[in-house]
C-alpha cells in the first residue's frame, strides 16, 4: 500500500466554520499536533455566511443583561427541549470567548460609548448580538482563520473526509479523498473533532450551499454514535423567494431587529393575528406599542415580529397558504417606509446589495418578497455537554453537526456562540484524552482502509445506472413536501417510504468519468448521507406525535407535556443500511435552575 498518502496527528478536526476553526485552536493551544480537514477552500464555511451576529449576554446596551436571562431566553426559544446543560455552558462563556475574538483582532461595530455594540435579535429579551453590519460571519472567520494560520495548524483544503476509522470501540482515524485528483489519504489520529455544519441540502428550498449535506452526521452514526433532536429543523421565516435561482437564499433576521415589518397581500401587518399564549405577556398588542418598542425599550413589549424563529415561519407560511401572499407566493418584508435609506443602507448593506443585484429590488424603497426556507438543523450528534465527547472514545461534535444545546429550535445569533463556547471546550478535551493516552494509540487498520476505499469506488463499478443528481432532486422534493414546516403522519409515512426507494435506487446508481475533479462521483458519495440523515428526520418526526419548535404535525398540533420530557434517539441499526429510533428522558434540570422558569 506504499502509494497511499498518509499523515498522522493527535487530533483532527474536521469542518474549517466557526466550530473547526475554534476547536483546532484549542487543541494546538493545549499542545496537541492538530490538522484541520475541510471539503472547499479554507475560508468558505457556512460560517463566512452568518449576517446578523453573535449572541452573548455582554450588558454593553442593557447593562440588566446577564447569563441567567440568556439561559432563559435559550431555554423558552427551545421549548424547554434543550440540554440544560450546554444551555448554561453556553450563556455563561459566549462574552468571554466574544470578548477573546477582539483580542485577536475581529473589529466589532461599536456603541457611542466605544463598547462592542449589540442588536436586537428574536427570542432575545435584550439586544444581545454582537455584529459587524450584517457580515459577522465573515470577520470571525476572518479572525479565526488568521489566528489558526499564525500559530501553524496544518489546513488540509477541498479534501473530503468519507470514513471515520476505529480500532475495537476507539477512533483510530480518519479517511478521504481529495476533491481535485481524487486521490486518497488517510489521517491516523486518536482523536477526531466533528466539525461539519448541518443538512439543508436535503431539501429543496434552504439558505444552505452545497456542503450541507449531513457529513458529519452520517460519518458519526456509521462510528456507533447516536444522533438527538432530529426532527428540529428551523425554517428561517425570511429566505428570498425571486427570481427563482436564488429562491430560499437568506434575509437576515437584523431587518426585522432594525424596524422591517411583515405585511400579506392585503397591506395588513400580520404578525400580530399569530402571538401564542407562550409568549403574549412579553409580546406587544398594538403597532403603536411594537413600534415604540424601537425607541423605549424598558415601557414596551417587542413586537411580533421578533418572535422566536418558528412562530414567525409558521405565521408566513399559514398567510400564504390562505391566498394573502405575493405575486411569487411570499410575503412582504418592509423597511423602506419605516426606516431612512441612509439607514438601511449602513445597517444591512449585504441585504441592500443582494436584492439590488439578484433581484433588481431597491430595499430602501419598496418591500422585500420573502417566504420560509430551510437553515439550520437543530439535531445532531449527542454529545457530553462538558467535553462534546460522543459515546464513541475518541469522537467529538460541535457547532451545527452536534445536537442538545438549541433543544426543539434554536434562537438567532446563538448558533456563532455555540461554535465558539463548544468549538473551545471540545479542541481542549480532545487534546487531552490523546495527550492521556501517551504511546498507546488505537491504530487504524489495512482492512478498514481497503473496506473505505472500495466503499468510495462503488459508484464507478455499475453501467448503466441512474446518475444521482436525479436522485438528489427528487430527495430534495420529498423533503420540501413531506418533512417541510407543517407535518401529518400520513405524508411522513410516504417520505419514509419515499426515502427506501431512493436509497435503492442509489445503492445501483452509476456515475461517468475518472476520479480527477469529478462533481458527479462526490454527490455519489455525498447522497449516502443526505439519504441516512434524511430518514432520521422523517422518522423521528413521525414519532413525536406533538408540535414543538421546528416541529408541527398538522395532526398533533398541541405541544404535550409528555412528549416534553424525553428525546428520541436515533442509531445506526444492525444491518447498518437505516437507522433505529429509542424514546430517552431528558437530564434533569437541577432545582436552582428551575426556579428562573417558575416566577415570570
Ligand atoms: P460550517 O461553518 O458550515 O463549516 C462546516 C465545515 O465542514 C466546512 O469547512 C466544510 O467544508 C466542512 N465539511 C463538511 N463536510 C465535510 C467532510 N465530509 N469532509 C471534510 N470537511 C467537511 N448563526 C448565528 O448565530 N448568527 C447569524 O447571524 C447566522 N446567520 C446565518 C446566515 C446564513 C445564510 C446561514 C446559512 C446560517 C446562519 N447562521 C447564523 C447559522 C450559522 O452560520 C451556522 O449554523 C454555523 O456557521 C455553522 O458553523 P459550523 O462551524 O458548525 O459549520
Amino acid at each position: 500500500r506504499g502509494g497511499l498518502e498518509r499523515h498522522s496527528y493527535d487530533v483532527v478536526v474536521i469542518g474549517a466554520g466557526g466550530a473547526g476553526l475554534r476547536a483546532a485552536i484549542a487543541a494546538h493551544d493545549a499542545g496537541a499536533r492538530t490538522a484541520i480537514v475541510c471539503k472547499s477552500l479554507l475560508g468558505k464555511a457556512h460560517t463566512v455566511m452568518a449576517e446578523g451576529g453573535i449572541a452573548a449576554a455582554m450588558g454593553n446596551r442593557w447593562p440588566e443583561d446577564n447569563w441567567e436571562v440568556h439561559f432563559r431566553d435559550t431555554m423558552r426559544g427551545g421549548k424547554m427541549l434543550n440540554n440544560w446543560r450546554m444551555a448554561q455552558l453556553h450563556a455563561q462563556e459566549a462574552p468571554e470567548r466574544v470578548q477573546e475574538l477582539e483580542d485577536w483582532g475581529a473589529l466589532f461595530d461599536r456603541t457611542e460609548d466605544g463598547l462592542i455594540s449589540q442588536r436586537d435579535f428574536g427570542g432575545h429579551r435584550y439586544a444581545r448580538l454582537a455584529h459587524v453590519g450584517d457580515r459577522t460571519g465573515l470577520e470571525m472567520i476572518r479572525t479565526l482563520q488568521q489566528r489558526a494560520v499564525a500559530l501553524g495548524i496544518d489546513v488540509f483544503m477541498e479534501c473530503t473526509v468519507t470514513e471515520l476509522l476505529k480500532e475495537g470501540g476507539s477512533i483510530s482515524g480518519a479517511f478521504g479523498y481529495w476533491r481535485e485528483t481524487g486521490r486518497f489519504v488517510v489521517f491516523d489520529a486518536p482523536s477526531v473533532v466533528l466539525a461539519t455544519g448541518g443538512i439543508g441540502k436535503s431539501f429543496k428550498v434552504t439558505s444552505n450551499s452545497w456542503e450541507y449535506t449531513g457529513d458529519g452526521h452520517a460519518l458519526a452514526l456509521r462510528a456507533g454514535a447516536s444522533l438527538i433532536n432530529m426532527e428540529f429543523v428551523q425554517f428561517h421565516p425570511t429566505g428570498m423567494v425571486w427570481p427563482p435561482s436564488v429562491k430560499g437564499l437568506l434575509v437576515t433576521e437584523s431587518v426585522r431587529g432594525d424596524g422591517g415589518i411583515l405585511k400579506n397581500s392585503e397591506g395588513k401587518r400580520f404578525m400580530f393575528d399569530y402571538i401564542p399564549e407562550f409568549f403574549k405577556a412579553e409580546t406587544a398588542d398594538t403597532e403603536e406599542e411594537a413600534d415604540r418598542w424601537y425607541d423605549d425599550k424598558k415601557n414596551n413589549r417587542r413586537p411580533p415580529e421578533l418572535l422566536p424563529r418558528d412562530e414567525v415561519a409558521r405565521a408566513i407560511n399559514s398567510e400564504i397558504k390562505a391566498g394573502r401572499g405575493t405575486p411569487h407566493g411570499g410575503i412582504y418584508l418592509d423597511i423602506a417606509s419605516r426606516r431612512s435609506p441612509e439607514y438601511i443602507r449602513k445597517r444591512l448593506p449585504s441585504m441592500y446589495h443582494q436584492f439590488k443585484e439578484l433581484a433588481d429590488v431597491d430595499i430602501t424603497q419598496e418591500p422585500m418578497e420573502i417566504g420560509p426556507t430551510c437553515h439550520y438543523v437543530m439535531g445532531g450528534v449527542e454529545v457530553d455537554a462538558d467535553t462534546e465527547l460522543s459515546g464513541v472514545t475518541g469522537l467529538y461534535a460541535v457547532g451545527e453537526c452536534s445536537g442538545g444545546m438549541h433543544g426543539s429550535n434554536r434562537l438567532g445569533g446563538n448558533s456563532l456562540s455555540d461554535l465558539l463556547v463548544f468549538g473551545r471546550r471540545a479542541g481542549e478535551a480532545a487534546a487531552s484524552y490523546a495527550e492521556g493516552l501517551g504511546g498507546q494509540r488505537p491504530s487504524v487498520s489495512e482492512d478498514d482502509v481497503k473496506a473505505a476505499e472500495q466503499a468510495a469506488l462503488a459508484p464507478f463499478e455499475s453501467e448503466g445506472g441512474e446518475n444521482p443528481y436525479s436522485i438528489q432532486q427528487d430527495l430534495q422534493q420529498s423533503m420540501n413536501d413531506l418533512v417541510g414546516i407543517i407535518r401529518t403522519g400520513q405524508e411522513l409515512s410516504r417520505s419514509l417510504e419515499e426515502i427506501e426507494a431512493f436509497k435503492g435506487r442509489a445503492g445501483k446508481l452509476s456515475v461517468e468519468g475518472h476520479r480527477q475533479y469529478n462533481p458527479g462521483w462526490h454527490l455519489a458519495l455525498d447522497l449516502r448521507n443526505m439519504l441516512l440523515v434524511s430518514e432520521c428526520i422523517a422518522k423521528a418526526a413521525l414519532a413525536r406525535e406533538e408540535s414543538r419548535g421546528g416541529h408541527t404535525r398538522d395532526d398533533f398540533p398541541m405541544t404535550s407535556d409528555s412528549w416534553g420530557t424525553k428525546n428520541l434517539v436515533l442509531r445506526l441499526n444492525a444491518a447498518g443500511d437505516g437507522v433505529d429510533l429509542a424514546e430517552q428522558p431528558l437530564p434533569v434540570m437541577p432545582e436552582d435552575l428551575q426556579t428562573y422558569f417558575e416566577s415570570k
